[in-house]
């Protein structure tokens, strides 16, 4: 009787292990446990890459060489499933939007880890996955945009000038993919609609169409993007935009889908306070999602006005750092300070460096928002050339306004010891001087 009682326990808790593992929550939970990628995604090189395909291939999945890049470099494409419902992933056609990448492995090695899970062997029978990362192995290593040509490769889909380009289609020609996942970074300084909180993920469902008409590609598309919504506001609630769909008869994701594969784009931005990881693990959430979806059709109940209502993405309500009412002294022409507000981006580098940063705006910012903010009230401040101009570098000096500065000085940092200096977006001396305002 007893060991009846706890067979039935036993029973009991696995299948509701099952079912549970199915939710968004859990997939987060068993990204934390059995994530393979080790590196921030911006760090990944090429040979970074070959090494987590190296571990796909040996825990038995098929990974093959499927063309060069223009620097001679492999692209590969990975398989997963023996189903009828084809779905097609291709990551970092832009070499320095690296997060998807990561993203991939991290699925496809779960994928094929816990096969022994009934919901993963449906999915491995209902789908065949075929996965191709860094798409520009080249414009990765240099971290670059662009391909070795110079030429963006994601505006080659219809000269297809480029050999990345001319890859991508023929893969998908010969293969003829039921619905492609298209997969970005956008600028962190997104917002969503007319807010100021980042665009941490933004989804597009691209019609393929001029007039962007709607086929049943289309509407499943977008029953996805209804799923990876409901799954992502889990973690991030108000940070989920909608890409801009404007037509664009150059770009992969609306040629692909008027070739006949439906493409979602996924832009990946970030979350102020989250690492690179955090957004891998957004991705791998929002990929098992879709797939699960596709097997216990719930897709097809999905709400598609839960994409339909999602805010179009923005820009220029946010920025990385604004100063607020600093003293500004331009010593180089006149020194005669003015109050002004300024504000700085920085741009995108790899994690492992530093991101050089640029001035964006100066004057009356009070409309704007930053991701970080500092009150300059009690500080003059000006820059190491003696000019803060709309597109200089950020690099700054900060002088208590108390203190007694000949702004004439030759050598002045020498003679006036700056109280703060804020330099490549951090703090080099003087960190927590300036008043945090958010
Ligand atoms: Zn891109």
């Amino acid at each position: 009787m007893k060991f009846s009682l706890f067979l039935c326990a036993l029973l009991f808790f696995l299948i509701g292990v099952d079912a549970y593992s199915q939710t968004a929550k859990d997939f987060a939970e068993m990204w934390d446990h059995q994530h393979v990628s080790n590196l921030p995604p911006s760090n990944v090189r090429h040979a970074d890459l070959q090494k987590y395909l190296d571990g796909l291939k040996k825990s038995g999945i098929e990974v093959k060489e499927v063309g060069r890049s223009f620097g001679n470099r492999e692209i590969y494409q990975a398989e997963w499933g023996r189903g009828a419902t084809k779905v097609f992933m291709w990551s970092q056609m832009h070499g320095d939007e690296p997060t998807a990448t990561s993203a991939l492995v991290d699925m496809l090695a779960f994928l094929q880890k816990n096969r022994g899970k009934s919901w993963v062997k449906e999915l491995e029978n209902a789908v065949t996955i075929r996965v191709v990362p860094m798409l520009n192995p080249d414009g990765a290593e240099l971290y670059q945009r662009r391909n070795l040509q110079f030429i963006d490769i994601n505006r080659d889909a219809r000269a297809l000038e480029t050999p990345e380009g001319r890859l991508l289609k023929k893969l998908r020609d010969a293969w003829q993919p039921d619905v492609g996942f298209n997969l970005h970074n956008q600028n962190a300084l997104t917002t969503v609609g007319n807010t100021k909180n980042q665009a941490t993920i933004s989804l597009l469902s691209v019609s393929g169409d001029p007039q962007g008409k709607s086929n049943e590609g289309h509407l499943r598309s977008k029953r996805l993007c209804a799923v990876m919504i409901s799954a992502l506001d889990n973690f991030i609630p108000r940070h989920i935009g909608r890409y801009d769909d404007t037509y664009n008869p150059r770009a992969f994701g609306d040629m692909i889908s008027a070739w006949g594969t439906p493409v979602i784009l996924i832009e990946t931005g970030a979350l102020d306070g989250r690492d690179e990881m955090f957004l891998v693990k957004l991705n791998f959430v929002a990929y098992l999602a879709a797939l699960k979806s596709l097997v216990d059709k719930s897709e097809q109940k999905a709400d598609a006005s839960l994409y339909d209502q999602l805010p179009f993405n923005n820009s220029g309500n946010l920025y990385g750092v604004i100063f607020r009412n600093a003293s500004i002294v331009n010593f180089s022409n006149t020194a005669a300070p003015f109050i002004s507000d300024i504000a700085v981006n920085a741009e995108r580098r790899r994690a492992a460096q530093p991101a050089p940063t640029f001035v964006q705006d100066i004057g009356d910012l009070s409309v704007y928002a930053g991701l970080d903010e500092y009150d300059a009230g009690d500080f003059y401040m000006t820059a190491k050339n003696g000019l803060i101009r709309v597109g200089s570098t950020g690099e700054f000096l900060f002088y208590k306004k108390t203190r007694k500065i000949d702004w004439s000085a030759k050598d002045l940092e020498k003679i006036f010891p700056p109280d703060a200096i804020f330099r490549n977006g951090k703090w080099t001396t003087g960190a927590g001087l300036l008043r945090k305002l958010n």
